[in-house]
């Protein structure tokens, strides 16, 4: 855990995992996070339990968001979220959306709205997803997506169907 100062920036990660005990992956990834340098873990969600996406012939994912105040640039906070990922055994097969040990997404850095090929901000589908909103409005309920709106007013159109707080 680093030291952490005036200069930093408030940035949400969205952890998710359906292979090789999600449970523990995604909590050995919110123990990574904590241990992140020039980055403080603030607090994260309960985890949850939801129907995967897109290809739907594979288990249930386990998801949580977890809220972080870092020095890192968006990019380089990328690239740790992408080592972490590698540590607990992450295989890119080119299937969006497939089953992995663990997925970590940058939803947001700050107020940082920007598009380029390696990341955009905020996460493009964060606002549609109810396993991403409804854990983000459990440890940010008055948080506002730039460019979207607040995170109370996106849940409203959105259902908690198949989505289960975890008992951990
Ligand atoms: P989705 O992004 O729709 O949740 P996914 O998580 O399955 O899908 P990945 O295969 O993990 O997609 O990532 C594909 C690429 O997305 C990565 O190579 C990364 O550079 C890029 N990317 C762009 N914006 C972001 C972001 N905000 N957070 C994480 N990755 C991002
Ligand atoms: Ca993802
Ligand atoms: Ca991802």
């Amino acid at each position: 855990m680093g030291g952490v100062s005036s200069d930093s920036t408030q940035a949400y990660v969205g952890l998710g995992s359906n292979l090789q005990e999600p449970v523990r992956q995604v909590q050995r990834a919110l123990e990574a996070l904590a241990r992140l340098s020039d980055t403080r873990s603030l607090r994260h969600s309960a985890l949850y339990r939801s129907r995967p996406l897109g290809v739907a012939a594979q288990p249930d994912f386990v998801n949580a968001v977890a809220a972080l105040e870092t020095r890192l640039s968006p990019l380089a906070l990328l690239r740790c979220l992408q080592h972490i990922e590698q540590q607990q055994g992450r295989v890119r097969h080119g299937v969006r959306w497939g089953p992995r040990t663990l997925d970590l997404d940058l939803l947001l850095f700050g107020e940082v709205q920007m598009q380029s090929p390696d990341l955009t901000l905020p996460h493009p589908d964060l606002h549609r997803r109810p396993f991403v909103l409804y854990p983000l409005y459990e440890i940010a309920p008055r948080l506002l997506i730039p460019g979207r709106g607040a995170v109370y007013e996106l849940l409203t159109a959105l259902s908690r169907d198949g989505l289960e707080v975890l008992n951990t």
